[in-house]
Formats: C-alpha cells, sequence, structure tokens
C-alpha cells in the first residue's frame, strides 16, 4: 500500500488519500521552499539571459526593429550566443535563435541580423 503522508514534514495523513499536505502551513511551506529552490537553481542561467536581452536591447534602441552587426562587436559586450530562450526556422529555412522578444540569426560568416517584436516568417 501507498505511504500517505504529508509530502512536506512527513506526518501521517488521515482522510482522502489524494490530499498531500497535514495542514495550510505545511502547503505554503512546501510550495514556498520549491519556489525558493527554483530560483536558486536557476540564478545562473537566468541572468545570462537576462544580460544577452539587455544587450540586444541597448543595440537596438527604441526605434530599430532590425539591423546588422559583427559577431566580433556582440562578443565583446559581453554576448552569449549558446544561451537562447528558443528556436524558430522561416519559411526559407533560416534559424532564428531567440531571446525573449529578441531573436538573431547568422547573416555571414561575420554578421549577425538582430530583429525585435517580430513575427518570424
Ligand atoms: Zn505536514
Amino acid at each position: 500500500m501507498k505511504n500517505h503522508n504529508c509530502i512536506n514534514c512527513g506526518n501521517k495523513l488521515l482522510g482522502r488519500l489524494d490530499k498531500k499536505y497535514c495542514s495550510s502551513n505545511c502547503k505554503n511551506q512546501y510550495n514556498y521552499n520549491r519556489r525558493k529552490n527554483t530560483k536558486f537553481e536557476t540564478r545562473g542561467i537566468d541572468s545570462i539571459l537576462h544580460r544577452n536581452r539587455e544587450i540586444l536591447d541597448t543595440i537596438m534602441g527604441p526605434k530599430r526593429f532590425k539591423m546588422e552587426i559583427s559577431k566580433t562587436e556582440l562578443s565583446l559586450m559581453g554576448f552569449q550566443y549558446k544561451y537562447i530562450t528558443g528556436i524558430h526556422t522561416n519559411s526559407k529555412g533560416k534559424l532564428y535563435h531567440i531571446v525573449y522578444n529578441f531573436a538573431w540569426m547568422e547573416f555571414t560568416e561575420q554578421k549577425v541580423l538582430i530583429v525585435k517584436n517580430r513575427k518570424l516568417k
């Protein structure tokens, strides 16, 4: 038979088998710890991604939605190419690397194209 214990403190649970906690206190504590753990385990990569987005945002400025930039220049600003939030191949087979509301695409050997807030077609 399956154990029926509070997943936070391990106390035996009485009543319904789908109950997971012995009290709302245990429920809150369990969820708090889980969130804290996620925050801790993801902070390194999160900050790299946030930095990547900030770099693209800074380069692009408020008015542009598309531009070319040299790969080296982007690297020198601290951009880390391998950290992306998604990937998209458009109808022409071009591979876009998504970083939140931005995306970049390898344009030539030395250059990348950056786009902002666009539907990637
Ligand atoms: Zn408990």
